[in-house]
C-alpha cells in the first residue's frame, strides 16, 4: 500500500525494475514474514470488543522492536503509526486513536515492518462480536480470494493472472474489489515493481523464479470507488459499504510458491 521505499537501506535495487531474490535473500524475508504473522495473529487476538485501536498500535510496535526489527509504515510518508487499523467502511490506511472496536465490527490491520533489511508486510480483517451474516460473507470472500490469488502467482505466469483470478472470485459473489489500490514487489524497498492490480486479464509481466509479492485484495460489499477522508490518510468506500482487506507476502519459485508471512505455528 502507500509504504513505498525504505529509507535507511543500502544496495537498493534501481526503480522501475523488477529484482528477482536470491535463496539468501527469500531467507531474510522468510524470517521477516514469519515475524510478522506473529505479531498480526497477536494483535488479532487482542483486538476485542471495547479496546482502543491505539492499544493495538502500540503492542505491535512493542513486539516489533523487542524482535530487533523496525516499524515498516511509522514515518513512512508521515503515516504516524506502526499499524494502519480500519474499520467498517475503511478500506485502507485507517489511523489508530482513542476509537474502541465495538459488537459488528469489522476491523483490518495492516503492518510492515523491515528486519535485517527486508520488509514483510501483511493485513487480515476479523469481525468483532456478532457481526451481519452479510459482513461474515464479505470476510470469507475477502480471504478466498486472497488465496485465490496466491494460487495464480505462478512461475512462469504471468503477474495479471493473479488479479483476473481475485476479481473473478469477488464478483462471482456478487461483490466488487477496490481498482485504486494494488499490490506490489516487496523486498529491500515495501513498494517495489511490480503492481500487483487486483482486476485484469491474463497478462502483464512474466513470473520469474524469486519474485516476491505481497497480494492483497481489498474487497467491498457495494461500489469498489474510494475516497480519502479529510485526515490525507484514511480511505473508504464511496457509498460506504463494508470492506475487507487481506494480504500476504509471497516468494514464487520453480517449484513453487511460498507464504512468507505465515505464522508458523498455523
Ligand atoms: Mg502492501
Ligand atoms: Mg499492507
Amino acid at each position: 500500500m502507500f509504504c513505498a521505499a525504505a529509507t535507511n537501506q543500502t544496495a537498493e535495487p534501481p526503480e522501475g525494475q523488477i529484482y528477482l531474490k536470491s535463496a539468501s535473500e527469500i531467507a531474510t524475508m522468510r524470517r521477516a514474514g514469519r515475524l510478522l504473522g506473529r505479531i498480526i495473529r497477536e494483535v488479532l487476538q487482542n483486538a476485542g470488543e471495547g479496546v482502543p485501536t491505539i492499544e493495538l498500535d502500540k503492542l505491535a510496535y512493542r513486539r516489533i522492536r523487542e524482535a530487533g526489527a523496525v516499524p515498516g509504515f511509522l514515518g513512512l510518508y508521515s503515516f504516524p503509526n506502526t499499524l494502519c487499523i480500519s474499520i467498517n467502511e475503511e478500506v485502507v490506511h485507517g489511523i489508530p486513536g482513542k476509537r474502541r472496536l465495538k459488537s459488528g465490527d469489522i476491523v483490518s490491520i495492516d503492518c510492515g515492518l523491515i528486519l535485517d533489511g527486508f520488509f514483510a508486510d501483511h493485513a487480515w480483517t476479523i469481525g468483532i462480536g456478532k457481526l451481519d451474516p452479510e459482513a461474515e460473507r464479505l470476510l470469507r470472500v475477502g480471504e478466498e480470494s486472497l488465496y485465490k490469488g496466491i494460487a495464480a502467482a505462478r512461475y512462469g505466469g504471468r503477474v495479471g493472472d493473479i488479479g483476473q483470478a481475485i476479481e473473478e472470485h469477488v464478483t462471482a459473489a456478487g461483490f466488487s474489489v477496490v481498482e485504486e489500490y494494488t499490490g506490489h514487489g516487496i523486498g529491500r524497498r515495501c513498494h517495489e515493481d511490480p503492481k500487483v492490480y487486483n482486476t485484469g486479464a491474463r497478462r502483464g509481466k512474466r513470473i520469474g523464479q524469486g519474485l516476491t509479492l505481497a497480494i492483497e485484495p481489498m474487497v467491498n460489499i457495494g461500489t469498489g470507488k474510494t475516497k480519502e477522508l479529510e485526515d490525507g490518510w484514511t480511505v473508504v468506500t464511496a457509498d460506504r459499504s463494508l470492506s475487507a482487506h487481506f494480504e500476504h507476502t509471497v516468494a514464487i519459485g520453480s517449484r513453487g510458491t511460498e507464504i512468507l508471512t505465515r505464522d508458523e505455528d498455523n
